[in-house]
């Protein structure tokens, strides 16, 4: 695509980024197709071609309108064009730099701006975020249905024990995260307890906290790189020791662990440990998935038929870390029978934030998932990310797991 900056970006790293991703799309319109966005509208400017459109004339210099935030706010950053795109264009890092410029040149009203400081403040504090969600279950029976269905059900606050700390030759770091600790902690513990089973101990370090996704996507990208900065030193020493993996068990959180390096790039006290971090982050599917052999023997001992199950597989997961196969054989191997699960590319409308800023679109996509999760009766849904968990667990009366939960279960 022919592309001219405007002076004020052209020279920088990020305008040299974006002119080159620009010139990498060819408007052959292939990821339209798989665009949940143009899928529900039908308008091009809710596509990725449309959206590199209209970022391109924001980065030309034209005037920045409402229309052109509407549609950015609109993407779910789902990743699922860069998945189809045959010429390898990097949408995603393109939609980060067009929606900053976008914010800074034109400020958002005082409501919608002060609902993303209510959610960058309070969503990455675990101290302010899990009272809130234990006053809300006292509350239930009052609140509105909409906020009801979004809190965890009673009793999703107990963990199973974790193994004996540092018991394993093997070590690797577990990042607790902030939203999910608060909402659902046996994840956590169940990743400990079946890594344990492999011979490798999990720890988390306290002075770690939220990834920096949450920041992230809602524009504020200098608080999320404070987020990174933190996580960094709390985890350096022990990677100075050693540590052969930082493990996260929320593909939302993991891929943007991943991306530290990248984000840190420009930090020239930070970006070489940035890289570092990014090369030791780790899905657990892509641990156990190392431990195959071990995994698929354990898993044939206890083999018995557990019934039909859908799995979900997040955005984050397939588009974001590419991990595909890998969950669905163990699920396997373990005695469940996968239902087929049309459109499996598709986002569930969960996407970080999204449910909460976009909800209109965000419930039509859940819904829509959950008919075809739902088509061939399983008993229940499972996911690899915390964030479509709760969203799809608030609209559906099927229970919605973690998969690495029903592994430990299955080991136990
Ligand atoms: S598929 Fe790729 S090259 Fe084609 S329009 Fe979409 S982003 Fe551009
Ligand atoms: S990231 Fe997802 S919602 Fe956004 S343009 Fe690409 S496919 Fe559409």
């Amino acid at each position: 695509m022919d592309t001219r900056l405007a002076d004020f970006i052209r020279d920088t790293r990020a305008g040299k980024e974006a002119e080159e991703i620009l010139r990498s799309c060819v408007h052959c319109g292939f990821c339209t197709a798989t665009c949940p966005t143009y899928q529900l509208l039908g308008d091009e400017l809710d596509g990725p071609r449309g959206r590199i459109y209209l970022i391109k004339q924001v980065l030309e210099g034209k005037p920045v309108s409402e229309k052109t935030r509407l549609h950015l706010d609109r993407c779910l950053s789902c990743r699922s064009c860069e998945t189809t795109c045959p010429s390898g264009v990097k949408y995603s890092r393109l939609l980060d730099i067009g929606r900053q410029v976008v914010e800074e040149k034109l400020p958002r009203r005082a409501g919608a701006a002060l609902t993303r400081t209510l959610l960058r403040q309070v969503l990455p504090r675990p101290a302010i975020f899990r009272p809130l969600v234990k006053l809300g279950q006292a509350l239930h029976p009052l609140l509105p249905t909409a906020l009801a269905d979004r809190l965890p059900p009673p009793g999703s606050f107990t963990a199973r024990p974790w193994p004996v700390q540092a018991r394993q030759l093997r070590r690797m770091l577990l990042l607790a995260g902030c939203v999910q600790p608060a909402l659902a902690p046996n994840i956590n513990a169940a990743t400990a307890r079946v890594f344990d089973k492999l011979g490798i101990s999990l720890f988390e370090e306290a002075k770690a906290g939220c990834c920096g996704a949450v920041r992230f996507h809602l524009n504020d990208q200098a608080a999320a790189r404070d987020d990174m900065r933190r996580n960094i030193d709390a985890w350096w020493p022990h990677v100075e020791a050693g540590i052969e993996a930082i493990v996260v068990t929320a593909s939302g959180c993991g891929v943007q662990v991943r991306d530290y390096g990248y984000a840190l790039i420009d930090d020239a006290v930070y970006a070489k440990k940035a890289s570092k971090i990014s090369e030791l982050c780790r899905d657990p599917a892509e641990i156990i998935a190392a431990e195959r052999v071990k995994m698929l023997d354990f898993l044939a001992a206890v083999r018995v038929e557990r019934g039909k199950l859908a799995f979900h597989s997040p955005c984050t997961l397939q588009h974001g870390l590419k991990i595909r196969g890998i969950i669905e054989e163990f699920l396997d191997s373990a005695g469940y029978q996968l239902s087929p699960v049309a459109e499996a590319h598709l986002c569930c409308g969960s996407a970080g934030t999204y449910a909460i800023l976009q909800p209109e679109l965000s419930g039509r996509l859940r819904e829509n998932k959950l008919a075809a999760l739902s088509a061939a009766a399983p008993r229940m849904i499972v996911t690899a990310n915390i964030g479509c968990l709760m969203h799809l667990q608030a609209g559906s009366v099927l229970p919605v797991r973690h998969w690495i939960e029903l592994m430990d279960e299955i080991l136990a």
